[in-house]
C-alpha cells in the first residue's frame, strides 16, 4: 500500500466501510499472518488509533473545532451534561460551563445557543454570570434562543429568586447577559459563522443548530429529540458533514423514549432514513450513563461505521 497523504488524510467516506464488521475483514494476504486474522494497512489502523483517541489529528487545522465539555445525558462523576464549544467561543447548549473550563476559558466564551431549556442543556448560564461578575470582567455574553426558551429562562431561573437576574446586573444598559431571539430558520451570523436553527420533536419547545463556516463545512447539532420529519427533510437533502445527533435510551425503552421525545439506536435508524444524503460523520450524544454498554451494542447492531459515540473532554474537527 503505497504511503497515504497526510494532510489530506483519508476522509470519512474512504474510511466507510473499511470497519464495517461486514466488510472491515481483510484477507491475509501479507505477511504471512494466520489465516482469518483481521489485517489493516499499517496507515489505516493508525489513522483509526488517533480517531478512536478523539485525537482527529489528520483533520486540517483549519476546519471546525468543537470540544466537547460534555455529551451525558445525565450528570454523574465523570459524565457531564451538553456543552459543545466551537473555537473557543461559541458554546451549543451550556449544561457543562464552569465546571470544566478553567477561568481564562470560560471568558472567551461570548455565544451561547440553547435547543431547549430543560436544566441538563442551561446549567451552566447562571454560574458563567455569576463568575464574569466576580471577576470584575466587562463583557457581555450573548445567549440566544427561540422565544419560548428565552422566557423560560427568564421566568424560571433568571427572576431574582432562583438566581439574580443578570440581564439587568450590573447595569440595564451593560447587562453581564443578554437574551436574544432566533427564529426558526432563519440565520445568524457569529463570528464567521451562520447558525440557523430548525425545529425539533422534543417534550418541550426546542431547536437543533445547523453550523456553516466560509467553506460550506457544516454541521447540525440536533439537543434532544425524539422522532422529527420535518427537519430531516429541510436539511436532509443538502451534505451535512458532522451529524451530533442524540441517543438517550436503549431498543427496550422505546415507548418511553417516544413519550418523552428522545431516540433509541433503533429510533436513530429511522431518523437517518429520513435524510436523503447521509452525514458524513454521525457523533452520538446524551445516553444515559446506566444505559450507556446497552446502547452502545445496539449502535453498533445498525452497522454503520461512520457513527461513533462522544465521549466528555473529545475535540472534533468537523
Ligand atoms: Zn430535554
Ligand atoms: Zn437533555
Amino acid at each position: 500500500m503505497g504511503k497515504v497523504n497526510l494532510k489530506k488524510g483519508l476522509g470519512p467516506k474512504s474510511l466507510s466501510g473499511l470497519f464495517s464488521p461486514r466488510t472491515g475483514r481483510q484477507p491475509a494476504a501479507q505477511g504471512g499472518q494466520a489465516r482469518g486474522m483481521v489485517v489493516f494497512p499499517k496507515e489505516v489502523m493508525y489513522i483509526y488509533l488517533l480517531e478512536a483517541a478523539g485525537e482527529n489529528t489528520l483533520f486540517e487545522e483549519s476546519r471546525m473545532k468543537l470540544k466537547v465539555l460534555g455529551c451525558s445525558g445525565a450528570t454523574f462523576p465523570k459524565h457531564h451534561p451538553p456543552g459543545f464549544l466551537l473555537d473557543d467561543r461559541i458554546l451549543f447548549d451550556a449544561g457543562s460551563l464552569t465546571d470544566v473550563l478553567h477561568e481564562e476559558a470560560q471568558m472567551k466564551v461570548r455565544h451561547i445557543f440553547i435547543t431547549h431549556a430543560h436544566l441538563d442543556h442551561i446549567l451552566g448560564i447562571p454560574f458563567l454570570a455569576d463568575n464574569v461578575l466576580s471577576g470584575k470582567k466587562a463583557h457581555s455574553v450573548k445567549v440566544f434562543g427561540i422565544p419560548t426558551v428565552l422566557k423560560a429562562l427568564r421566568r424560571n431561573l433568571l427572576n431574582s429568586s432562583i438566581w439574580p437576574d443578570f440581564t439587568v446586573i450590573p447595569h440595564s444598559e451593560r447587562p453581564v447577559l443578554s437574551l436574544n431571539a432566533l427564529r426558526i430558520q432563519t440565520p445568524v451570523r457569529v463570528n464567521g459563522y451562520r447558525v440557523t436553527p430548525y425545529r425539533v420533536a422534543h417534550s418541550v419547545p426546542a431547536v437543533g443548530y445547523l453550523v456553516e463556516d466560509k467553506r460550506n463545512r457544516s454541521f447540525f447539532y440536533t439537543g434532544d429529540t425524539g422522532p422529527t420529519g420535518p427537519t430531516w427533510r429541510r436539511i436532509g437533502q443538502r451534505k451535512i458533514h458532522g451529524l451530533i445527533i442524540e441517543v438517550s435510551l436503549p431498543n427496550s425503552m422505546g415507548e418511553m423514549a417516544l413519550k418523552t421525545g428522545h431516540l433509541t439506536p433503533r429510533l436513530l435508524r429511522e431518523e437517518l432514513l429520513k435524510m436523503k444524503e447521509m452525514p458524513e460523520r454521525i457523533y452520538v450524544t446524551h445516553p444515559k450513563p446506566q444505559y450507556f454498554k446497552t446502547i452502545k451494542s445496539e449502535l453498533q447492531g445498525l452497522h454503520l461505521s461512520r457513527l461513533c459515540m462522544l465521549r466528555d473532554g473529545q475535540t472534533l474537527r468537523i
